[in-house]
């Protein structure tokens, strides 16, 4: 297998070959047909993310097809298309597994972070983290939903009940948020980087009812506001948007630091919270609605060996969408 391999942060990801990698007890081995780029990638090139297992291959939004079963692995047949996500495995006796909050296990193991992921033409999972999937998505098409779409999925819930929702930073997760949110009903609200009109296009034309720059109001006051971009000075912005009584989701995994703000702008019981990784639950659910509520995910394709160039287009805000690396 060939895979684009982390030695180290701040380095460029390295294609290596490997031979003799196979399926231990309870896993599946994938043949990689696509894998999504997330912002989370990012973070972990770029050192943001503490005690990575190193080298490690990143990727935690793999579509494969099962190629080999390891002992007592039997949930998936040899040659079903699978989807394999960050939540790579979690020690189910802790208090947060017993409580059903397994995202928030002390012990849990991430795809591509602590587990060799998706940017490689094969991978490994344990079978109870993996995923099938709805038959009306083409593998890239599909990609991006097992992260942008099943974190999306889960900050929407967070925001609650909010007829008008605020999305802070309209990459990958925002587009396939705006969907949903529109299926249901809500009125979506993009905020993007002050003066990109181009962001603010694609905002509209996936479902936002406005976008403007995340420096300036809303024309209404929201109920909701989900950041995704990794900036804690949108903090404050979104507070100041929102109504008294709504609620404030940090959405992503890494932000940088949130500087101090007025009490008066948390006063009026809004709520300030974050999301941290999936529950398998969530991602049950979330394909679930995807595959009723055909979604319309928007990609931009790579090789495998143009991984380091779909990440530094992320980081640079070139994308309209979301990153596929294609082995
Ligand atoms: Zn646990
Ligand atoms: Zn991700």
């Amino acid at each position: 297998m060939r895979a684009m391999r982390l030695a180290r942060p701040n380095e460029a990801l390295r294609m290596e070959e490997f031979t003799g990698a196979s399926a231990g007890p309870g896993e599946i081995r994938v043949s990689v047909s696509a894998c999504g780029v997330c912002r989370t990638d990012l973070h972990l090139v770029d050192g943001e993310l503490p005690n990575p297992k190193l080298p490690i291959v990143p990727g935690h939004e793999i579509i494969g097809r099962v190629i080999a079963l390891g002992e007592g692995a039997s949930r998936f047949r040899i040659g079903e298309r699978v989807g394999i996500p960050w939540l790579g495995w979690v020690c189910g006796r802790c208090e947060f597994c017993r409580r059903g909050e397994e995202n928030l296990c002390p012990f849990a193991r991430f795809t591509g972070y602590q587990i060799d992921g998706g940017f490689a033409s094969e991978a490994t999972a344990d079978e109870r983290f993996a995923f099938r999937l709805p038959d009306n998505y083409s593998d890239e098409a599909a990609a991006p939903l097992m992260c942008a779409g099943l974190i999306g999925w889960r900050a929407l819930n967070a925001a609650g009940d909010a007829g008008r929702l605020g999305i802070f930073g309209f990459g990958a997760a925002a587009h396939i948020v705006v969907q949903v949110a529109d299926a249901r009903q809500q009125k979506v609200f993009g905020f993007v980087h002050p003066g990109d009109e181009k962001a603010k296009s694609f905002a509209r034309a996936m479902g936002a009812v406005w976008a403007g720059n995340s420096d300036a109001p809303p024309p209404e006051p929201l109920d909701a506001a989900i950041i995704f971009a990794p900036v804690g000075d949108l903090v404050p912005a979104a507070l100041r948007a929102v109504r008294p009584g709504g609620t404030v989701v940090c959405g992503g995994i890494h932000m940088s630091d949130i500087p101090s703000f007025p009490y008066n702008i948390l006063w009026g019981e809004r709520t300030l919270r974050s999301i941290a990784n999936l529950t398998r639950r969530d991602a049950a659910e979330f394909l679930d609605f995807a595959g009723k509520t055909p979604l319309d995910t928007r990609t931009v394709r790579y090789p495998l060996s143009q991984a380091n160039a779909a990440l530094s287009d992320l980081r640079d805000g070139r994308l309209m969408g979301a990153a596929v690396l294609i082995p």
